[in-house]
């Protein structure tokens, strides 16, 4: 079955399901995690009418005007009396505002003459204060289920008291690199060797993603071989292969899942680099065999087996594509979503294409820093054209 790269990404996201599973975190632990239910505020948020700026608690109606300065509040107090006519209560930032007042004036804006304030600005009612409640009222949501945990949200749950945290347990994904001609990185290969490197680049991006590397012995390319180690990598939540699933005589990936009864979604998609990529499931554990070319191997781990991640870790897969100016002309194939290693400048405005040998140039993707998308059906974007952008 051939998909494009729309549908492949949507039958991912249609056919993975949350694993479901949840634990205890403690904050400091909780960066990156997915909630697992949702968090409540404790009290009304600000808990009182806070003050935010320096300067005087005033009644808008006696607005402009010279007012009588009765007494001061800080954070962290409460003024004892009320904000009278004519009068005013100097205030600090993230104090409480006095009874009477209706608005803050900044300092800036005023002028004092002894125990008097001069207020030259008119009245504007609300300024320079949060009211009780505004950002979040006592008992409302404030974080929902299958949000990412990031540091704002981190300061929310100590706002609200929190110490720890109920999370989703995040999925084991197990990496099983293929091929005769790999040989593990710590060994010194024979010259027609070469290292694994697809492992390494998986697992840092299934750790990014938000699941648990496992990594497994490389596979040969014979049947005994890859269907022991296809089955050790089903025990895992999710099973990564690099290589062995294009057309060559040897690459037996597909034939050992099919003999374990796999259910097959697709096994090809029209994307470059990354064709022959196969997406399936045995006994609801899925399953992608990534093409083995470096390349291939990244990018459709982005597109495709990080949507997977996130639908495990109970979140919704995102893929924000930016949009950025090309430095030069671009042209391509029609027919194939491509995506080739690119340069996007510091401000991200423009983007240029980064020279490359192909999809088995290492050096050329570490020396680019995203990706360009060429979208199948348009051939060419000239200088200046906007084009899509995944960051990496
Ligand atoms: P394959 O998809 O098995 O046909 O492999 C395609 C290309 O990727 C070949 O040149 C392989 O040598 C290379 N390759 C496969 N697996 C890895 C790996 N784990 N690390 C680095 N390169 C690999
Ligand atoms: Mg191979």
């Amino acid at each position: 079955m051939t998909f494009s790269f729309d549908q492949a990404r949507e039958c991912v996201i249609r056919e993975v399901q949350p694993l479901g599973a949840t634990e205890q975190v403690q904050l400091l632990d909780a960066d990156g995690r997915i909630l697992a239910e949702p968090v409540l505020a404790d009290r009304d948020y600000p808990p009182f009418a806070r003050s935010a700026r320096d300067g005087f608690a005033v009644r808008s109606a006696d607005l402009p005007g010279t007012l009588r300065v009765t007494g001061e509040v800080r954070a962290g107090e409460v003024y004892q009396g009320s904000v009278g006519p004519g009068e005013a209560v100097e205030i600090m930032t993230g104090a409480p505002l006095p009874a009477g007042a209706d608005q803050v004036i900044m300092v800036e804006h005023t002028r004092r003459e002894g125990d008097r304030v001069v207020i030259d600005r008119p009245a504007k009612p609300g300024d320079n204060f949060n009211p009780q409640g505004v950002e979040a009222k006592r008992g409302a949501a404030v974080l929902d289920t299958g949000k990412r945990l990031g540091f704002a949200e981190i300061a929310l749950l100590a706002m609200v008291g929190r110490q720890c945290v109920p999370v989703y347990r995040q999925p084991r994904v197990a990496i099983l690199p293929t091929g005769d001609e790999i040989v593990e990185a710590g060994v010194e290969p024979k010259e027609f060797q070469i290292r694994n490197s697809n492992a390494w680049s998986l697992a840092a991006q299934v750790h990014r993603a938000g699941g648990i590397a496992e990594m497994l012995p490389i596979a040969r390319d014979n049947y005994e071989s890859t269907r022991e180690l296809v089955e050790r990598g089903l025990q895992s939540d999710l099973l990564l292969l690099s290589g062995g699933v294009s057309a060559g005589k040897y690459d037996i990936v597909e034939r050992v899942l099919a003999d374990l009864g796999a259910k097959f979604f697709f096994d090809r998609v029209l994307i470059q680099p990354g064709q022959p990529l196969v997406f399936g499931a045995v006994n609801k554990k899925f399953f992608f065999g990534l093409p083995g070319n470096p390349a291939s191997t990244m990018v459709t781990f982005e597109v495709f087996a990080r949507a997977a991640i996130e639908r495990l870790s109970g979140t919704e897969p995102s893929l924000p594509l930016l949009r950025a100016k090309l430095t030069r002309e671009f042209r391509h194939k029609t027919g194939l979503t491509r995506f080739l290693p690119a340069h996007l400048s510091g401000d991200g405005a423009s983007i240029t294409p980064e020279s490359w040998q192909g999809s088995g140039d290492i050096p050329a993707l570490s020396r680019a820093n995203a990706f360009l998308m060429a979208d199948a059906e348009r051939e060419s974007w000239a200088a200046g054209d906007d084009i899509r952008v995944l960051l990496r």
